[in-house]
């Protein structure tokens, strides 16, 4: 136990992430699907859903750099719908600005799976890897019926919502996801 619950469950987010990547990582490996390099198209779709509780860590990280109150000020003098830890002018690998610190919806898309109203998992990924790995889709979609181990959105969902339900229980746009949890932590050790 840590001297603070906050942090316990932003360590909590954090492991469970770390499963979730390594899970994708085998995935990729496997199926040897991948993003394009310098990408994150799928980062510019706007009011991407997402709970307070995955971006725990961040906000989290935030206050111990004393970065928290310059991104709530950005964030609430900010209208758009696009995620505005999003840097469209960024260089290398994708366009995040906090990459480790993205959330579970970030780490997912793509490399995850859906079950269907057959029970049957379904892989949700960007149309950009469907069209220019067509065979490797392919295949992804005949290892997984096979039984090829992939991460399913949902219990991923569950899980996080078991470190804290509250937290964890419901969407919002993503900039207000992230505003609330910045909130939660200033509040947390302002009356600490
Ligand atoms: S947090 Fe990062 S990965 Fe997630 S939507 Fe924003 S820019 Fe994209």
């Amino acid at each position: 136990m840590t001297d603070d619950e906050l942090t316990d469950k932003g360590k909590a987010v954090q492991l469970l992430f770390t499963q979730l990547d390594a899970s994708i990582a085998s995935f990729q490996k496997n199926t040897t699907l991948h993003c394009q390099l310098g990408c994150g198209k799928c980062c510019f779709k706007p009011d991407i859903e997402a709970t307070v509780l995955e971006f725990l860590p961040w906000a989290l990280y935030l206050y111990r750099q004393h970065q928290a109150e310059e991104w709530l000020e950005k964030l609430n003098q900010s209208d758009s719908s696009v995620c505005l830890i999003l840097n469209p002018t960024q260089e290398g690998a994708g366009l995040c600005s906090q990459y480790s610190y993205r959330g579970l919806i970030c780490r997912l898309f793509g490399y995850a799976a859906r079950t269907n109203k057959y029970g049957k998992k379904e892989l949700v990924t960007c149309t950009i890897i469907k069209d220019e790995q067509k065979n490797a889709f392919k295949n992804a979609h005949e290892q997984i019926a096979l039984g090829l181990p992939v991460p399913v959105m949902h219990e991923y969902y569950l899980q996080l919502a078991s470190i804290d339900f509250d937290l964890a229980r419901e969407f919002f746009p993503i900039n207000i996801a992230l505003r609330k949890a910045i909130e939660k932590v200033l509040s947390y050790y302002a009356y600490r």
